[in-house]
């Protein structure tokens, strides 16, 4: 199935359920940053978590980030999703490779390590609403249930899964049910859906049996007047990236520093993190920078 997110509701609106399908991406992301297998799998897990936790944003324009600083292997990991499908992120050391777990899995844990997870909320006006929570596991999904939990007191059950063979990603995706305020003191409904989620052996293995979105929300809240909202959003690997915002980065390096990488290095180059794009600035690029920062500092 090709990358996709869809929304629904169960019990009278009091469960809200979310399952994106993000193979294509994930492996676009593989491709770009030429992860390893654990990094694909933690890269994976957290754009997929990403574009979950944006997919309840009202306002246009909306942008969640996920950013997991820790002192395992892969030395942590940034991922930006927006409202509009759009996902993009990269892994602070993404050749790294470890053995798998003791169940034979990706150890995503293991290479993710203890830190933190930050999480900014960005409606595109004001201040962005941020929040910091320790790791759980460094599985990621569980880390993110985790801050839902505590930082935004919403009950939700988690799932997500990266599938990566010799191959590539074969597949990629998650799901969210979330016990929504109104409801949220009944602590039964809690319970049942973590016991439904906590039943599925993992996300990929349904993917993988030709499951779709639709048939697995449907097996896990057909029982309780799951309502599928009809439209079907894209979701992709995009990079906003541009020469003017890569000049912007150059210039928060100051006027001494610019100077000396016209004296030095006759220009400069500037490499997207998210999407590996590279810049390259002239002299009369950096000229026209300091100008600028003089003119600013008056
Ligand atoms: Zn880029």
């Amino acid at each position: 199935m090709a990358d996709q997110l869809i929304r629904a509701t169960a019990a009278d609106g009091g469960i809200r359920a979310v399952g994106v399908i993000s193979t294509r991406l994930t492996e676009d992301a593989r491709q770009r940053h030429t992860l390893s297998y654990v990094a694909t799998a933690a890269l994976g897990r957290a754009m997929a978590s990403g574009l979950l936790l944006a997919s309840s944003m009202k306002q246009p324009g909306s942008r969640v980030n996920l950013r997991v600083r820790s002192d395992g292997p892969l030395g942590g990991l940034l991922v930006d999703a927006g409202l509009d499908g759009s996902v993009r992120g990269y892994v602070i050391h993404p050749a790294v490779e470890i053995p798998p777990n003791a169940r034979g899995k990706l150890d995503v844990g293991g290479a993710i390590g203890n830190g933190f997870l930050y999480v900014v909320r960005d409606v595109g006006y004001g201040y962005p609403y941020s929040s910091t929570v320790e790791l759980v596991s460094g599985e990621i999904g569980d880390d993110v249930a985790h801050y839902l939990l505590t930082s935004e007191q919403t009950p939700s059950a988690l799932l997500v899964g990266v599938f990566v063979g010799a191959e590539g990603v074969t597949a990629a995706g998650g799901l969210l049910l979330q016990v929504l305020p109104k409801v949220a003191r009944d602590d039964s409904l809690v319970e049942l859906l973590e016991s439904r989620i906590g039943a599925i052996q993992g996300f990929t293995p349904l993917l993988q049996a030709g499951k779709t979105l639709p048939d697995i929300l449907d097996s896990l809240l057909g029982d309780l007047g799951l309502q599928i909202f009809p439209e079907v959003q894209m979701v992709r690997y995009q990079c906003d990236c541009s020469f003017d915002r890569a000049l912007g980065a150059l210039k928060l390096f100051g006027v001494p520093e610019l100077k000396d990488m016209i004296e030095k290095d006759k220009g400069a180059e500037a490499t997207c993190h998210f999407c590996g794009e590279v810049y390259q600035a002239d002299v009369a690029h950096l000229n026209q920078l300091i100008a600028d920062l003089e003119t600013e500092l008056g």
